[in-house]
């Protein structure tokens, strides 16, 4: 059986070592954009703050993936997909048949446009190449303005922060990380980010870039200019539908799979971020990753009838920098519609929100990490909480032996 993976991301590289596992004979040629072996994308803060050097965020040597013969063409892109005789193209000539196709292909940052975006000192990291780029860039610079206040943005500011930069932080909404936070617990998350040296602008827009050659200045909507040596922008991603517009898959926000993470075209799967999974949010290394433990099963089998169908898991958010704790996962209900027990102290800040029938239907957690496990794994099991636990809950005591 011929195996063609496209992408080597999280699900890329994953489901080509599950397809080994599952079928020991198959040829299994694994395509990539990108000239770098799989590494640890969550991990490029710490290349951009200048703790980690690229080669310390690879998951594994090259050799492996020559151990499992798994073929990695590094810096070729799967180019052309012949459905009809199930022959693909690769970026510098590589041509070969498939029987089973999986597309792991992605995203990338979204890049909305401004007049000045083209001077230099303007980033956005999706790649190790660009977290090395920017860490190079932000030696020895003084001031940097962040454009977009999601996690991702807030872990790369601190990043920035930590190589002496001073980060002001632009977020078009009234508060910081809209959907991983309450009003409660955004304003405790602003402290704590405040104390690390990064400065807020609320409801505040970029409207231009201005410089001479490299940008200067970052001008606000409202009028004022923000000085700056660069500035990143993180606003969301962009799934990769290249290939799927292509080959005229089913496409919406992202490519549309069944249960078994097949795209509308026979023997073409899909899986990871440009997979678009009813009731799940993508952009997550965890979803990716158990998307990809079914695609890459789902691939390697010999008939239709043992696949396995994918379960979707409930995403949960994890800020991740040093000393603040914030884990986010289901409905928090910022607006108050459903019951929400919040319990708070000076540093610290947990909400639970259930549904009309007791359910537990999200959780928050800030400034500690009491509960993380067993409300993560009621939020899963869609678990009715007890009244004991229910009226526990609004103490930041409570003891979860009994939850
Ligand atoms: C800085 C950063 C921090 C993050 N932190 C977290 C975190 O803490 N927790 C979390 O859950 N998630 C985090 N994420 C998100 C997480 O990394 C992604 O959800 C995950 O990497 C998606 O994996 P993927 O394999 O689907 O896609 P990707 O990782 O995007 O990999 C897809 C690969 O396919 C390549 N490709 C595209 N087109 C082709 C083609 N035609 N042929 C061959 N290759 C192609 C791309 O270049 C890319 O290398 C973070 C992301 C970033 C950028």
């Amino acid at each position: 059986m011929n195996i063609v993976i496209a992408g080597f991301g999280v699900a890329g590289a994953t489901a080509a070592d599950i397809a080994r596992q599952q079928n020991p004979k198959a040829y299994i040629t694994l395509f990539s954009k990108e000239k770098d072996l799989f590494y640890y994308r969550p991990r490029l803060p710490e290349v951009v703050s200048g703790a980690a050097e690229p080669d310390k965020v690879l998951v594994h040597p090259a050799e492996w993936y020559a151990e499992r013969r798994i073929e990695v063409r590094l810096g070729e892109s799967l180019a052309e997909v012949n459905v009809q005789e199930k022959i693909i193209r690769g970026s510098i000539g590589s041509r070969q048949t498939y029987d089973r196709l999986l597309l792991a292909v992605g995203a990338e940052s979204n890049r909305p446009a401004y007049p000045g975006d083209r001077l230099d000192g303007i980033y956005a990291v999706r790649s190790l190449s660009d977290a090395w780029s920017l860490s190079l860039a932000a030696r020895g610079k003084s001031r940097a303005v962040l454009i977009g206040g999601g996690l991702l943005g807030l872990e790369l500011a601190v990043a920035l922060g930590k190589q002496g930069l001073a980060v002001t932080v632009l977020e078009r909404g009234e508060r910081i990380l809209p959907r991983q936070t309450t009003p409660a617990s955004a304003e405790l998350l602003r402290t704590k980010l405040a104390a690390l040296g990064l400065n807020f602008e609320l409801g505040a827009e970029a409207d231009r870039f201005e410089g001479n050659g490299k940008v200067e200045t970052v001008v606000l909507k409202d009028g004022r200019d923000l000085p700056a040596d660069l500035v990143l922008i993180s606003a969301g991603i962009k799934p990769n539908l290249a290939l799927a517009a292509g080959l005229n898959l089913k496409t919406d926000r992202a490519i549309v799979v069944d249960e078994f993470l097949e795209t509308s075209q026979p023997d073409i799967y899909a899986a990871g971020d440009c997979v678009q999974f009813p009731g799940e949010a993508g952009g997550l290394w965890t979803v990716s990753r158990a998307q990809a433990l079914v695609a890459g099963f789902n691939i390697a089998v010999a008939s239709r009838a043992e696949r396995k169908a994918y379960a979707p898991v409930p995403p949960a958010s994890t800020l991740k920098v040093a000393g603040i704790d914030l884990v986010a996962a289901g409905d928090l209900d910022p607006d108050g519609r459903l019951t929400g027990i919040e319990a708070a102290s000076e540093n610290s800040y947990r909400k639970v929100a259930l549904d009309a029938e007791g359910r537990l239907v999200g959780f928050t957690n800030l400034g500690h990490s009491k509960g993380n496990r067993e409300l993560n794994a009621a939020l899963a099991a869609k678990k009715i909480l007890s009244p004991e636990a229910v009226k526990g809950l609004a103490s930041l005591d409570y003891d979860f032996s009994s939850f």
